[in-house]
């Protein structure tokens, strides 16, 4: 398995396999691997001959006061865990081989980047689709990889690729769970034993909301009045937001129709964790 840093390398390669006639899958990820991100992979694996996962902690994504400092990385680990599992290419740049000191040019969107992380990220998806829209340039695959657990990000990844034309198509995959049912992310490494046992609260919540659905409650206000009176029980879970939106638009819904996204985020102490479930075709 190559690991390359280098744009030019890993153009030069890409080039080579689609000359063959290689089909090529692109996993975008900022590393320090868990099942979650395995699972694009062995997905990516499948329907591709060759597959690239990119490594890289965009600064651009986060805000000033963010965790770009402390995210975690270890790059051996992931190496070998990506190795083992049959990935091509990790590409692993440099903040300075992504972005030239005088670098300026940025992809952004209006409609669905305001709402849910957007309100508290006001900068997070402007440097997400920047570095995607590079990620696939540098690497032109057939398809790429995205969990549905950053939902609102696979709905505008989507939207970017259909507004300006890129050439993949995009995979979206579903959310991968501890068995007790919290959402795996890199960020769960920020939580003590204490705070672990409270982040348990986030699927608590969207499995109340689910079954209150399920009983056809409709009304937006009440699913959310649900969650929020689950997350209030918590004492160390504060809400950032609750929100039920239309999962293509991410523009918020009165009453449950549609493909209806149900999104939340909660601060464990100082960690930010989010989760969510989709419901397909809701009458
Ligand atoms: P990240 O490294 O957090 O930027 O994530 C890279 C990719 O892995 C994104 O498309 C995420 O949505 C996806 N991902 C992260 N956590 C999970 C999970 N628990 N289940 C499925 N996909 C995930």
């Amino acid at each position: 398995m190559k690991i390359s840093g280098n744009i030019k390398e890993v153009r030069d390669i890409v080039k080579e396999w689609k000359q063959q006639g290689l089909s090529i899958g692109l996993v975008p990820t900022m590393g320090y691997l868990h099942e979650g991100h395995l699972s694009l992979m062995e997905r990516a694996i499948k329907e591709n001959d060759r597959v690239v996962v990119s490594i890289f902690v965009n600064p651009m994504q986060f805000g000033p006061t963010e965790d770009l400092a402390s995210y975690p990385r270890d790059l051996d680990r992931d190496a070998a865990l990506c190795e083992k599992i049959g990935v091509s290419m990790i590409f692993h740049p440099e903040p300075s081989e992504m972005y030239a000191d005088d670098f300026c040019s940025y992809v952004d969107m209006s409609g669905l980047t305001e709402e849910l992380c957007g309100k508290s990220r006001p900068v997070h998806f402007r440097g997400v689709q920047t570095v995607v829209s590079k990620l696939f340039h540098i690497v032109p695959a057939n398809r790429a990889y995205f969990g549905q657990k950053d939902a609102q990000q696979l709905a505008i990844i989507r939207r970017m690729v259909r507004d300006l034309n890129f050439d993949i198509e995009i995979i979206g995959c579903p959310i991968i769970r501890e068995e007790d049912g919290l959402a795996k992310s890199s960020r769960n490494t920020y939580l003590n034993t204490e705070e672990r046992n409270a982040a348990l609260i986030l699927n608590k919540s969207l499995t109340n909301a689910k079954n209150l659905i399920a009983s056809g409650e409709r009304s937006a206000k009440q699913i959310k009045d649900c969650i929020q009176e689950t997350i209030m029980a918590e004492p160390l879970a504060k809400a950032d937001y609750i929100e039920v939106v239309n999962f293509d638009t991410i523009k918020p819904l009165e009453k449950l129709n549609g493909n209806v996204l149900v999104a939340i985020a909660v601060f464990i102490g100082k960690t930010r964790l989010i989760d969510n479930f989709i419901l397909e075709n809701v009458n």
